[in-house]
């Protein structure tokens, strides 16, 4: 790990070789978790089931009677604002899934089903940790069946103002991520990271969800944010963090924003492989990348 300080940009650089498990893994056995929503501010549990291969990740809405099963997939995203909301045909939706598939993905989970009894997956401390700590409660079974890879074939690119996402070929699965926000706080480092397999766990998944104290009000009063608290995000003030524990790593920012891109990417159905990079994006362009990437069949295949 090579860090230096005074630049304006953090830049953070992931490998991960998953096609170390050629099989399709799910969990053990059956485990809960509560918490409350980020956003609703709601109490939620949530109970992950060992699934079988091919079913993939599926949310199964416990507070709804009828058509309440959300397959956790690309084209089932119906929002991006803030956080990643899903919903199937009839209208039911689950947000804020990104931490909990971050997870799944860094532990090569490809088959689970997930019972939720509110809309809003709990948001924890504001990283995936809690959902790794719960997967490590069980342990992973592997399945009798190959794992479909998909695999990135040509180079694609999405711009948004001075935003961008980008897929390309790769022998592997790899993620550069740079942020650059305009506060003292969070734009005064820059850390390259080299991330193989297994690291997920310690380098990334404890990273937390961050937001700035000027937004506070302004996010409250649109409804969001409303189960936020120091408990679960890193909030930064104009001239220092507030958590009085400070910072769990140095540039936990852009670790955070890897942590959400690999959770997103997740939504591909299957492990990518491929060489993404990031450059001060979000869900809103990480779902339209793979919704570009999907879009031609030459794009990729799946090996
Ligand atoms: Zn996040």
């Amino acid at each position: 790990m090579k860090k230096s300080v005074g630049n304006s940009t953090f830049f953070l650089k992931m490998i991960e070789i998953s096609n170390k498990f050629n099989n399709q893994q799910t969990i053990a056995e059956p485990v809960s978790i509560n918490g409350i929503g980020l956003h609703s501010g709601v109490d939620v549990s949530m109970k992950l089931f060992p699934a079988e291969a091919d079913y993939g990740i599926k949310f199964v809405r416990k507070d709804l009677n009828k058509n309440n099963v959300i397959e956790a997939v690309w084209s089932n995203v119906t929002n991006t604002k803030l956080s990643t909301t899903i919903s199937n045909q009839s209208g039911a939706s689950v947000s804020t899934i990104e931490h909990l598939m971050s997870a799944l993905s860094g532990l090569h989970i490809d088959n689970v089903k997930i019972e939720i009894n509110g809309s809003e997956v709990p948001i924890m401390d504001g990283s995936s940790i809690k959902f790794v700590d719960l997967i490590d409660k069980t342990s992973t079974q592997s399945l009798n069946k190959k794992r479909k890879i998909l695999k990135v074939k040509k180079n694609i690119k999405i711009e948004s103002n001075d935003s961008s996402v980008e897929l390309k070929p790769n022998n592997h699965f790899s993620i550069d991520f740079e942020i650059d926000f305009p506060s003292k706080i969070v734009s005064k480092q820059s850390c390259q990271l080299q991330l193989v397999n297994g690291n997920y766990k310690t380098d990334i998944a404890s990273a937390r969800t961050f937001g700035f104290e000027k937004d506070v009000d302004m996010l409250r009063s649109n409804g969001l944010a409303l189960g936020g608290s120091l408990d679960n995000a890193v909030v930064v003030g104009e001239s220092k963090i507030l958590n009085s524990d400070g910072l769990r790593f140095e540039d936990e920012f852009v670790r955070h924003k890897i942590l959400d891109s690999i959770g997103d990417l997740y939504l591909a159905g299957s492990p990518i492989q491929g060489y993404f990079y990031g450059n001060k994006s979000g869900h809103h362009l990480n779902n339209k990348l793979l919704r570009t990437l999907f879009a031609d069949n030459d794009n990729y295949e799946y090996i």
